[in-house]
């Protein structure tokens, strides 16, 4: 069986980590949070460090908050290249750019060791299910040699394109999704402010077009006014920024998701950073004052 290295065990690598152990493999844990170690360790996982896991696994996944995060595990001195191994794969399951995937997947070629980029979508409620899904960049030959792993976690596991592909698709999903609960937002506070039962609207519309995964997911917590992360408007605020960065680098326009980052700046400046995206429609109630 496989010997998995897996670095970073916050609410995604958690329960990703989890899922890889009950799925068989032998599981060794890095994270700069000791608690967090413990708790994959009670879970039948082995506490490690970057120079042994580099050495002993035979993939390795990281699941960091941003792309300076993997840069430095990975390319540091004592980080997994520098001591890794050629034919070991490693697996980028972060959010990241596509600028830092590619310069990434050329850095480990100089070491013989292969690369995907595999980021998820679906949260920490898949991420726990085991039912992500994991969109991927890099060559077939690799993919078809870490499918077994990226299933451990996901569901749809699916090779989008070479290097960089995974992570662009999920820069794509993040501008559905975060529109997406925009667009929900704007119309909760029309409705609340026009005096609607906002729960016997949800239960009217969600059948129609107007119906997604995002408003069955986001109007419940919106109406227990529970903004506990899930996903934190500052994670998504990196994503839209590593999306307008890339459509800049593209000559593609974004309009909406320029102003949705304005809408993220402006909830910052509010303190509610660490909120989950689906505290957008704080900022709709604050400028419409419901
Ligand atoms: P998180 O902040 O909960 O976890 C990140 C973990 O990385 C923490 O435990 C932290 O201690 C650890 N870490 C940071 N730097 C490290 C280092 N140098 N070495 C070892 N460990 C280090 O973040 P998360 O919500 O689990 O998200 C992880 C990634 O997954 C992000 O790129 C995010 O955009 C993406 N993502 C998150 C969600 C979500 O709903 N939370 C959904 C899909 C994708």
């Amino acid at each position: 069986m496989k010997k998995i290295g897996f670095i970073g065990l916050g609410i995604m690598g958690n329960p990703m980590a989890k899922n890889l152990i009950n799925a068989g493999f032998d599981v060794s844990v890095f994270d700069l949070n000791e608690s967090s170690v413990n708790k994959l360790v009670e879970a039948g996982a082995k506490a490690s460090d970057l120079i042994s896991m580099a050495k002993e696994a035979d993939v390795i996944i990281t699941m960091l908050p941003a792309g300076k995060h993997v840069h430095d595990v990975l390319e540091k001195e004592d980080g997994i290249f520098n001591n890794g191994h050629a034919g070991q794969i490693v697996i980028d399951m972060s959010s990241i750019g596509p600028t830092d995937a590619k310069n990434i997947a050329e850095n480990a070629k100089k070491f013989g060791i292969e690369t995907l980029d595999a980021p998820v979508s679906g949260g920490e409620p898949k991420a726990i299910d085991g039912t992500l899904s994991i969109m991927v960049g890099g060559d077939q030959s690799t993919f078809d040699k870490a499918t077994d792993v990226l299933k451990g976690m996901g569901d749809d596991v699916v090779l989008v394109g070479g290097h960089g592909s995974g992570v662009t698709a999920k820069l794509a999903n993040q501008i559905i999704v975060n529109l997406n609960i925009a667009a929900v937002s704007e119309a909760l506070v029309l409705a609340a402010k026009a005096d609607i039962d906002i729960e016997k609207m949800y239960h009217a519309i969600r059948g129609g077009l107007a119906g997604s995964t995002v408003m069955d997911a986001k109007i419940p917590l919106i109406l227990d006014r529970n903004f506990k992360p899930g996903g934190t408007i500052a994670i998504n605020m990196k994503d839209l920024t590593n999306v307008l960065q890339t459509a800049h680098d593209l000559d593609v326009p974004l309009p909406m998701s320029s102003q949705l980052l304005e809408i993220f700046h402006s909830l910052k400046a509010d303190g509610k950073v660490m909120n989950d995206h689906g505290g957008i429609v704080q900022y709709y109630e604050k400028i419409a004052n419901v």
